[in-house]
């Protein structure tokens, strides 16, 4: 009789559970990119990177793995390539030298981390991630973060690393690229569990002074995950973001106001950042699996992978 009970209430369950969707979106950052200065040789290693870090995520949540897991091995991707404004492609401030920011929120556990003006840190997702694994709190910034660092197993380098789109330096990429206005990385993962995750990173915006920080390390400006909603993560003028908490928005909108992820989206790219001045876009990812990658600038880098693994990779 026990069996019984077992199977007719806890079996559905399961089933119900290996059977729920998983999806993955990434984004390698909003901007003016004119479609006639990107050669073919470029855009195809973009296209590269891009189906690279997407598949990479889409692939830890194929084998069971977690949205947070997929979320930070794909950024880690991104940050590693000079092609995007995060980790090694990170823009300079004011006083030509990179200040990197970054955060990742657990949307099962509403657990956050984060980091904000690093010079040191190769990887910043991962410190962030740390911050909300080995720390009671959600954000730490400059010195400190840095001293955080120093006891954490993450790979620290010279601060030349980050130059490589500088004008005077041998850069990888084409100098154009420079003047690009954004660029921040991000992801956003739904698991088999249903859990949902969302990362953001970034070198911020370039020419940046007295220790400016954007959008990228603010849950709720830049990043948010909520189980059952919706993961966010935000890219482009950052200033803009933090005044409309954007990636919170989203999530209030579906939540209060019983909107799509399309719907709530939409709502923030072009009625509410818009009109204001803010340009940008979003990667956002419902419970259910939906993906919308909404965007008001001229360009945004993009890819997605929907539960079925068809990847979905976007420039214009
Ligand atoms: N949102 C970032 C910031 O303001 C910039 C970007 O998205 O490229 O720091």
């Amino acid at each position: 009789m026990r069996k019984l009970l077992f199977c007719l209430f806890f079996l559905p369950l399961t089933a119900l559970a290996q059977s729920s969707p998983i999806a993955f979106a990434i984004h390698g950052g909003a901007g003016f990119v004119d479609s006639n200065k990107v050669s073919p040789e470029l855009r195809a290693r973009y296209r590269m990177v891009l189906t690279e870090a997407s598949l990479t995520g889409y692939g830890i949540l194929k084998r069971g793995g977690t949205s947070l897991e997929a979320v930070e091995a794909a950024i880690r991707i991104l940050e590693d390539s000079p092609l995007f404004n995060a980790g090694r492609g990170a823009v300079t401030n004011a006083e030509g030298f990179c200040e990197l920011d970054a955060s990742i929120m657990d949307g099962s556990k509403r657990q956050a981390g984060a980091v904000a003006g690093l010079t040191t840190v190769k990887n910043p997702i991962t410190l962030a991630r740390l911050v909300k694994d080995s720390t009671t709190h959600v954000l730490l910034m400059g010195e400190g973060a840095e001293r955080f660092a120093s006891q954490m197993p993450v790979e620290r380098v010279e601060r030349s690393y980050f130059l490589e789109r500088d004008p005077d330096k041998k850069g990888e990429v084409p100098a154009w690229l420079h003047d690009a206005k954004f660029g921040t990385v991000g992801a956003v993962a739904l698991d088999r569990s249903g859990n949902l995750a969302a990362g953001t990173s970034t070198g911020g915006m370039r020419g940046k002074k007295f220790g400016r920080v954007g959008d990228v390390p603010l849950i709720g400006a830049g990043t948010y995950a909520e189980n059952g909603v919706v993961a966010v993560s935000c890219t482009g003028h950052g200033e803009f973001f933090i005044r409309q908490v954007a990636a919170y928005e989203v999530a209030a909108l579906m939540k209060y106001k019983g909107m799509t992820v399309q719907q709530a989206a939409d709502a923030v790219i072009y009625q509410q950042l818009k009109p204001i001045g803010g340009s940008g876009g979003l990667i956002a990812l419902d419970a259910q699996g939906n993906i919308h990658l909404p965007f008001n600038s001229g360009s945004m880098f993009r890819a997605s992978v929907d539960n079925a693994g068809k990847i979905t990779v976007g420039i214009w």
